[in-house]
């Protein structure tokens, strides 16, 4: 259940920004998050739910996903592939020598309101 503290930061993070900015309530939230923080429309849901239960400025604030697609690239052969999960081995030459191109991203991308 590590999208409640993801949400949760997020939503701290919006509302630091927003009274700064003198907003006393968020509209829309856009967030974008990669697939393999595995985290499906029902979770976030739910830690959407839990996250603004102590804060009325995010009442009835919509959240947006945008999708990134998990990708990790080989450093032993170059070669690029996307995926659901982490990879422990390359699928192209097995090498074990990977870094994590996208996938597990979870920030604000932007957010209205008044
Ligand atoms: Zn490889």
């Amino acid at each position: 259940m590590h999208e409640i503290g993801l949400m949760k930061n997020a939503l701290s993070m919006v509302k630091r920004e927003a009274l700064e900015k003198g907003l006393n309530k968020i509209e829309l939230v856009e967030l974008v998050i990669g697939k393999m923080q595995g985290i499906t429309a029902e979770s976030l849901a739910h830690a959407l739910e839990i996250a603004r239960a102590d804060e009325p400025m995010f009442a009835d604030c919509l959240v947006k996903v945008k999708e990134v697609e998990g990708s990790m690239k080989c450093l032993d052969c170059d070669s690029l592939f996307s995926l659901q999960e982490p990879a422990e081995s390359c699928p192209s030459c097995r090498g074990g020598n990977l870094k994590l191109v996208s996938g597990l991203e979870f920030y604000v991308d932007s957010y209205t309101g008044n």
